[in-house]
């Protein structure tokens, strides 16, 4: 589903995620629900279980800038509280925008760890903010981009059909956003800095909102991460109604490795479950003599040495040749060779149905060449 962070007055990206029968979620933005406050730790949490939950397919998050903005010059417009070298507010600032700055800061922190979790569990992950705001300098903008790997775009507001000079920028976790991209290369657009609307409100303020089309181009983009099933403008306090109720089957997707987004479920043995007593009696002595504990200390500590002696290790090799006593095992770990890959081999020949079935097809065919390159086969 599509989560919309900071969706705007109209929302205009979940108007477009309707359009194209998109499954979301109701907007989220205090501008148009008071009751939309990510700095409410409740509210937060449910975001953030949400985020882990695997529901979300893409999230697209447009915190408030106006606390990071550049254009709040002397000039008329409200005054700029930070700089690039300032980032946690000017040291003159009142009690009051003190304050300012600590809450955009705190939300956007909140905006990027839900990015980042949704990204985890294998969804599209898109931050957009002004190219000028400062708020891309933020710890937590920053750790977004890099633990995400994100691509970065800035489009200008003129490629959309409007008459002024603004650039959005979009961090995001696919490459998919180089169509957003755009150059403005003409020089006659209104300057709005400053300015003021009839009602006494800030022009810039209204620049924030996305035009229809570049809000059609971003549900695009997302369009491969999200499911049609006609659930629209779902209630964030009851999420948890739309979680499978089969886990096993349908459950959160993970990255667990090599880039593979997978259930990572192994809760049903997926074939005979071979190994199923030797695992209960290594589990219980693993248990009993903590060496779980001691493997993460070694972790812990960097340590290059292995972490298990061979006098614990022991116990463990008895046991496979007590379990496989009608196989001949060859224990030794050859020079040129970090494990015991021989132990391995003579295993994977006594039963290799049973034990190739285990392995993931890609897997299959890298183990069986490792295999026997370093036993010279
Ligand atoms: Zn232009």
């Amino acid at each position: 589903m599509f989560l919309d962070l900071f969706a705007g007055h109209s929302a205009p990206l979940s108007c477009a995620a309707k359009t194209a029968n998109i499954d979301h979620f109701s907007p989220f933005d205090i501008e148009f629900n008071a009751t939309c406050d990510i700095l409410n730790d409740d509210l937060f949490e449910n975001l953030l279980k949400l985020a882990h939950s695997g529901l979300v397919g893409a999230v697209w998050s447009a915190p408030p800038c106006r606390f990071y903005s550049t254009l709040r010059k002397n000039d008329g417009g409200p005054p700029p509280l930070r700089s690039k070298e300032f980032i946690d507010g000017f040291p003159s600032l009142s009690t009051y925008q003190k304050r300012q700055v600590q809450e955009s800061k705190e939300i956007h922190r909140r905006s990027d760890l839900i990015c980042i979790a949704v990204f985890q569990q294998g969804g599209f992950a898109g931050k957009e903010q002004p190219l000028n705001s400062i708020a891309w300098k933020e710890p937590s903008s920053q750790q977004f981009v890099e633990q995400c790997s994100c691509y970065f775009v800035a489009t200008p507001a003129c490629k959309w059909g409007l008459d002024f000079f603004k650039y959005w920028a979009v961090a995001a976790t696919s490459d998919h956003i180089s169509n957003l991209a755009g150059h403005c290369s003409h020089r006659d657009h209104m300057d709005f800095r400053g300015k003021r609307l009839p009602d006494g409100s800030y022009i810039s303020a209204l620049t924030a909102e996305y035009p229809s089309a570049f809000a059609s181009a971003i549900i695009d983009i997302i369009s491969p991460w999200v499911s049609k099933s006609s659930l629209m403008n779902q209630d964030l306090s009851t999420w948890r109604s739309l979680l499978s109720r089969n886990p096993i089957s349908k459950g959160p997707r993970i990255t667990d490795g090599a880039g593979d987004i997978s259930s990572a479920n192994w809760t049903i043995p997926q074939s005979t479950d071979f190994f199923k007593s030797l695992r209960q009696v290594w589990i219980k002595r693993i248990l009993a003599t903590k060496l779980h504990t001691k493997v993460v200390d070694a972790c812990q500590r960097h340590q290059s040495d292995p972490s298990i002696s061979e006098d614990e290790l022991l116990p463990f090799l008895n046991d496979i040749q007590h379990s496989f006593s009608s196989t001949s095992l060859h224990f030794t770990i050859p020079d040129h060779q970090p494990f015991r890959l021989q132990l391995l081999h003579s295993l994977y020949s006594s039963s290799p149905k049973t034990l190739i079935q285990r392995l993931p097809p890609y897997f299959k065919k890298a183990f069986l060449l490792e295999l026997s390159h370093s036993l010279n086969l």
